[in-house]
C-alpha cells in the first residue's frame, strides 16, 4: 500500500493533502508517513520472526527523533555512528541494551559516553580502536561488549561511494587480520567479546553479496569456537535497497529467508542495521516552483529546494521520482529541476521528462526519507527546512523550519575586528 497517493487531482500523504501542509508550514518541507514507517519496520522485523533478533535502525539515514521514536515504540534498537546519534536515540527513549555503535572514528569522549550508558556493543573497526576501548573501559571500571566489523571483501554491486565491504575500503578489519584481533580481544581486560559484525554497502538489490559475506564470516566463527571464543551476536549490518526507479530489490521476507537459511545452524542472535529500507520510501520532499526558463535546447525549472536540502542527486547522481502535488499541468516537458544554490551540481533532476510545472506549483520528490534531511545543510545560508509527520488525517511539525537567526547561532564576532 502506497501512502502517497492522488485523491482526485491532489497528492496526499495518508489522509492529509500535501497542499494543506504547504499552506500551514510553507515550503520546502519533508513529510513522513507514519503508516509507511510502521509497515516497513514490521515487514523487516517479521522476516526474522522465527529466530532471536534485534532490529537496530541505522540512525544516520534519518535521525529525526519522531522517526526514531516510531521504531522504538515497535521494539527497535538503533545503530549509531556518533555520540550525537546516541544522545538523540536516548532522548527518543531507546533501550541502551539495544544500541550498537559502528564507525571508523570513535573519539574518547564518545566511547566513554557509550560505555556509561551501557550499550549492547561496539562494532570495532580497527586494531587501535580495540585497544582504546579496552583502556577507557578499564579506566571507568566498565566492560565493553564488542564485535569486530569484519571486512569480507565482497562486492555488493552498488554505487562506489556506498560500497563499504571491499578490501580497499576504510571500513572494518580485513578477514585475515580479524582472527588475530579476536584472540587479542579475548585477553584484554576491559573487553567482553560478544559478537561479529559486517556491513558491506548500501542500496543492495541482490541477496547474494549478503549471503557470500555471511559464509565467509561463518568460517571464522567456527574457528573462533575451536579456540573457545563463543560469540552470541551476528550483526548482518544494513544495506538492503529500495525501489527509487526501476530497481527490483528483494522484499524483506525474501531477504530474511535467505539470511535465516545461511545463519540458522549457528544458533546466534541476529542483529540488523537497516536504514534506507525502513525510511527511504516513507518520506518525500515538497518544494515550490519559483521560476521557469526556456532556452533553445534546454528547459529549467527553478524551485525553492536545492542540493543543501536533498544532496543525493548531486552526490550520487541518484534518481528521485517527481510528482505534481496538483495534477493540472499541461502535459510533460524535458527539463532540469534546479535549486537556488550557486553551484552547477545543484540539481534534483537532470534532463528528464517531468510535469510542465509553472510558477507557484508544488513539486514532490519521492523516496526522500533516507539520507534526505539527515544530509541537509544550511549552505548558502539557507535555513534547513521543516519536517512533518503524518498519521492518518493528522499531521504535526516534528522539526521547525530553521530561522535566519538560527543561522548565526554560536557565531562570535572576533573582538579584534
Ligand atoms: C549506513 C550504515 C547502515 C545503514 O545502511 P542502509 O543502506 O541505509 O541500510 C548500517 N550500518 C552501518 C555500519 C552503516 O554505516
Amino acid at each position: 500500500m502506497n501512502h502517497f497517493q492522488y485523491k482526485g487531482n491532489e497528492l496526499f500523504a495518508e489522509d492529509v493533502a500535501l497542499k494543506d501542509i504547504a499552506a500551514q508550514v510553507g515550503t520546502p518541507f519533508y513529510a513522513y508517513s507514519h503508516a509507511t514507517l510502521t509497515r516497513h519496520f514490521t515487514a523487516f522485523d517479521g522476516a526474522f520472526a522465527d529466530v532471536p533478533h534485534t532490529i537496530c535502525y541505522s540512525v544516520k539515514a534519518n535521525s529525526t527523533q519522531s522517526v526514531l521514536k516510531t521504531f522504538i515504540n515497535l521494539g527497535g534498537g538503533v545503530d549509531i555512528v556518533s555520540g550525537g546519534e546516541l544522545y538523540r536515540a536516548l532522548k527518543a527513549g531507546v533501550d541502551p541494551g539495544k544500541v550498537v555503535y559502528s564507525g571508523v572514528g570513535k573519539k574518547d569522549d564518545e566511547i566513554e559516553y557509550a560505555l556509561t550508558t551501557g550499550i549492547l556493543m561496539f562494532n570495532v573497526e580497527s586494531e587501535q580502536e580495540l585497544t582504546r576501548i579496552s583502556e577507557i573501559a578499564r579506566r571507568t571500571g566498565k566492560k565493553a561488549g564488542i564485535a569486530i566489523r569484519v571486512n569480507p571483501d565482497v562486492d555488493p554491486g552498488t554505487h562506489p561511494y556506498i560500497t563499504t565491504g571491499l578490501k580497499n575500503a576504510k571500513f572494518g578489519i580485513t578477514i585475515d587480520r580479524a582472527m588475530e584481533e579476536y584472540t587479542r580481544a579475548a585477553t584484554l581486560p576491559g573487553i567482553d567479546v560478544v559478537g561479529i559484525d559486517m556491513h558491506i554497502g548500501s542500496q543492495l538489490t541482490k541477496v547474494n553479496p549478503f549471503v557470500d559475506s555471511i559464509e565467509k564470516l561463518k568460517i571464522m566463527i567456527a574457528r573462533l569456537r575451536g579456540q573457545g571464543i563463543d560469540l552470541k551476536y551476528f550483526d548482518c549490518g544494513g544495506g538492503l535497497g529500495i525501489q527509487y526507479n526501476e530497481e527490483e530489490p528483494p522484499v524483506p521476507a525474501d531477504y530474511g529467508k535467505e539470511i535465516v537459511n545461511a545463519t540458522k545452524d549457528l544458533g546466534m542472535h541476529l542483529v540488523f542495521e537497516p536504514g534506507r529500507n525502513l525510511v527511504g520510501n516513507a518520506g518525500i520532499l515538497v518544494s515550490k516552483c519559483l521560476f521557469t526558463k526556456a532556452r533553445d535546447d534546454k528547459n529549467f525549472i527553478m524551485i525553492d529546494a536545492g542540493m543543501n536540502d536533498l544532496a543525493r542527486p548531486a552526490l550520487y547522481d541518484s534518481f528521485h521520482g517527481v510528482q505534481a502535488v496538483k495534477k493540472d499541468q499541461d502535459g510533460m516537458i524535458v527539463a532540469d529541476i534546479v535549486g537556488p544554490i550557486c553551484e552547477s551540481g545543484d540539481f534534483l533532476v537532470k534532463g528528464r521528462e517531468v510535469p510542465m510545472f509553472r510558477q507557484g506549483d508544488l513539486v514532490a520528490f519521492m523516496s526522500a526519507g533516507a539520507y534526505g534531511f539527515a544530509m541537509s545543510s544550511s549552505y548558502n545560508s539557507r535555513p534547513r527546512v521543516a519536517e512533518v509527520m503524518v498519521k492518518g488525517d493528522r499531521f504535526e511539525v516534528v522539526r521547525e523550519r530553521e530561522t535566519i537567526e538560527d543561522l548565526i547561532k554560536g557565531e562570535k564576532m572576533a573582538t579584534f575586528l
